[in-house]
C-alpha cells in the first residue's frame, strides 16, 4: 500500500511529478502519483480500520483531533512556506489556511458527541404509541476528499476533519497543481499516532475516478465542469455525493450603501488570493446614485495594491499558465466588446504567472467577465437603476454559490437577498459566511449540490440514519398479523382512517 511518507520526496526526481513555485517558475519538490489500480487495496485498509475508530466514540475521535491541532500549531511556519511556495500566495492568504481548520477542530470536536447523539423520536400518530423510535446517525465506512489548488490545505481538511470526527476513515486526493503541502500534513497524522483511518493520495483524473469508484462518499471540491462528471460516475454504484463548484458571485450595492465600506470589501473580495476564491466578489453592481464615488474610491486603492508573493498583504500569483490565459481572456473580451479597465488589463511581464489588479467598467451580461467564472484578480463593475433589475442580473448567472448585499437598511438587504437564487447572502459583508460554521455553505444550479458545516448537518452528511424502531408493548398477536382474529386487521385500517381524520380536522376550511 502506498504510504503517505513514502509518497513525499523532498527533491525533484524523473520519475516524481514536479511541482512549481507559480511566483518564479522553479521546481520545489515532486511526489509520486499513486497507480489508481492501488487504490481499492488502500480503500479496503481504511474500510477494515474504520469500525475501531467508531467504536472510540466522538469524544475519543476528538481528542485525537485535538493532538492533531497541537501539531498543526507546531508545524503552521513550515506548512505555510510551503503552501505559498507551491501557490504563490502573500503571507496573509497562505496564513488563513491553517487557523481555518484550526477553528474547525475547536467547534466540531467539543461538540461531535451532542451532534451524533442518537435522537429519541415521538410517535407520528397515537396508533404508534407502541413503538419506541431512536435515530441513530452510522458513518459512512470511507469519504474519499477530491480538493483543487486554490486553497491546497484549507479544502482539504475543511472536509477531512468533519468526516474523520464523524467516524469515518478518509482518503483525500489533492490537485496534482499543489500536492506538497497536503502530503507534509498527512505526516502529522501519523506522528501524533493516528490510526490508520486517513491517507493521503496523488495524481491527476484517473486517481480521482478510482476515488470515485471505490469509496463510499465523496466530498469533492473544484470545477462545475468535473462536479458533472463526478456525479455521473458515482451513479454508477449510487454513491453519495457533495458538490461545491465554481461561482460567479455577485455583490449588489444599494443606493442607501455605506459607500467607503462597500469599495474597500469590493477590492478585498475580488482580489484576495489573486481572485482564486470560490465566493469571491465576481461581478458588481452599483446604484445609479453612487456608482461614480464608488468607481474611484476603487480605482485609487485598486492603483496602491503591491503584488507579489510571500509578501505581507499583497495580490500573489495565478496558479499556472493556464488560469492565467482564462483571466487574460475575459479581460480582452471585454475591452473589445466596449468595456474599459481602468486599472491593470493585462498580465505582468517577466517570470511568474502574476495579473495585474483589473477594473472594469461599461461591462455587461454579453461579455464573459460577467458570466464565467473568472478566478482572478479583475472587478468588473456594472451601473443599475432600479431594484427589480439589480435582482434579475445578480439572478442572470449558471452559478448561485454566493452574494452580497449592502445598505443601511438591514430589512431591505434582506428582503432583496431572500430573493437572489444562491446558497449564502452576506449583508454589508463579502466572504465571511465561511467563517460562520453554523450557517451552511453550499451551492445552487451550477455551483454545487449539497453543503459542507451549517452545525450539526457538517457531520450528519457523513452518516447514514439508522432508525431502530422498538415495541415497548408486545403482546401475542399483532392487529394485521395472520394469527389474530380475522375482524380486527379491518377496525384496526378503520381506526386508523379515523385518527388521520381528526387530525386533519383543523386544517379544513
Ligand atoms: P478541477 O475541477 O480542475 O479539479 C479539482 C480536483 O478534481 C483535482 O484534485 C483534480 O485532480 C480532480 N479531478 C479532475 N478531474 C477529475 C475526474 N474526472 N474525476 C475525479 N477527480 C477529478 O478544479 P480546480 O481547477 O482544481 O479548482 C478550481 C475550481 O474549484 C473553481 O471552479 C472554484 O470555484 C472551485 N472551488 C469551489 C469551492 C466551493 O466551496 N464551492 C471552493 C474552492 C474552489
Amino acid at each position: 500500500m502506498t504510504t503517505t511518507s513514502e509518497n513525499f520526496v523532498s527533491s525533484p526526481r524523473d520519475t516524481a511529478h514536479d511541482v512549481r513555485n507559480p511566483a518564479n517558475g522553479q521546481v520545489i519538490g515532486a511526489v509520486n502519483w499513486t497507480d489508481p489500480a492501488d487504490i481499492p487495496g488502500i480503500v479496503a485498509q481504511l474500510a477494515k480500520a474504520q469500525p475501531s475508530w467508531e467504536r472510540l466514540g466522538p469524544e475519543g475521535r476528538g481528542q485525537v483531533l485535538a493532538r492533531f491541532a497541537q501539531w498543526l500549531i507546531d508545524n503552521t511556519p513550515r506548512i505555510e512556506a510551503q503552501l505559498i511556495a507551491e501557490t504563490g500566495k502573500s503571507k496573509i492568504d497562505g496564513g488563513i489556511e491553517i487557523p481555518s481548520i484550526l477553528a474547525i477542530i475547536a467547534y466540531y470536536a467539543p461538540k461531535a458527541a451532542e451532534f451524533l447523539a442518537p435522537e429519541s423520536r415521538p410517535a407520528s400518530s397515537i396508533a404508534m404509541n407502541t413503538k419506541k423510535i431512536t435515530v441513530h446517525q452510522r458513518p459512512r465506512k470511507v469519504v474519499g476528499v477530491i480538493s483543487p489548488w486554490n486553497y491546497p490545505v484549507a479544502l482539504g481538511y475543511w472536509d477531512v476533519v468533519p468526516a474523520l470526527l464523524a467516524g469515518c476513515s478518509v482518503l483525500l486526493k489533492p490537485s496534482e497543481r499543489t500536492p506538497l503541502s497536503d502530503e507534509l500534513i498527512a505526516k502529522g497524522w501519523a506522528e501524533i499516532g493516528g490510526p490508520p483511518v486517513f491517507e493521503v493520495v496523488h495524481g491527476a483524473r484517473e486517481v480521482g475516478e478510482a476515488l470515485v469508484d471505490t469509496v463510499d462518499f465523496i466530498q469533492f471540491t473544484g470545477s462545475t465542469a468535473t462536479g458533472k462528471k463526478i456525479m455521473e460516475r458515482a451513479a454508477r454504484r449510487l454513491t453519495p455525493v457533495s458538490l461545491e463548484l465554481g461561482g460567479k458571485d455577485p455583490m449588489l450595492v444599494l443606493p442607501d450603501a455605506d459607500v467607503k465600506r462597500a469599495a474597500h470589501a469590493a477590492v478585498w473580495g475580488s482580489m484576495f488570493n489573486a481572485g482564486q476564491t470560490c465566493v469571491s466578489v465576481e461581478r458588481v453592481y452599483v446604484h445609479d446614485s453612487i456608482y461614480e464615488q464608488f468607481v474611484d474610491l476603487v480605482v485609487d486603492e485598486v492603483r496602491g495594491l503591491e503584488i507579489g508573493a510571500g509578501l505581507d498583504h499583497s495580490v500573489g500569483a495565478m496558479i499556472d499558465e493556464n488560469q492565467l490565459e482564462v483571466v487574460d481572456r475575459h479581460v480582452r473580451q471585454a475591452v473589445s466588446a466596449g468595456a474599459r479597465a481602468l486599472t491593470g488589463g493585462a498580465r505582468i511581464p517577466g517570470h511568474g504567472s502574476f495579473y495585474a489588479p483589473t477594473v472594469l467598467v461599461d461591462v455587461d451580461h454579453s461579455m464573459e467577465c460577467m458570466r464565467e467564472e473568472t478566478f482572478g484578480p479583475t472587478l468588473p463593475i456594472m451601473r443599475y437603476s432600479e431594484e427589480s433589475e439589480v435582482i434579475a442580473l445578480a439572478n442572470d448567472s449558471e452559478y448561485g454559490l454566493s452574494a452580497s448585499v449592502w445598505s443601511k437598511d438591514r430589512k431591505r438587504a434582506e428582503r432583496v437577498a431572500l430573493q437572489l437564487d444562491c446558497g449564502t447572502v452576506n449583508i454589508n459583508d463579502v466572504i465571511m459566511n465561511l467563517s460562520c460554521l453554523t450557517a451552511p455553505h453550499g451551492g445552487w444550479k451550477g455551483s454545487g449540490l449539497g453543503s459542507r458545516f451549517g452545525g450539526a448537518d457538517g457531520l450528519r452528511k457523513y452518516c447514514r440514519t439508522e432508525a431502530i424502531v422498538d415495541t415497548r408493548v408486545t403482546l401475542p398477536s399483532e392487529p394485521l398479523w395472520y394469527s389474530g382474529p380475522s375482524w380486527l386487521a379491518p377496525v384496526a385500517l378503520k381506526s386508523l382512517t379515523k385518527l388521520s381524520n381528526k387530525a386533519l380536522r383543523p386544517f379544513r376550511r
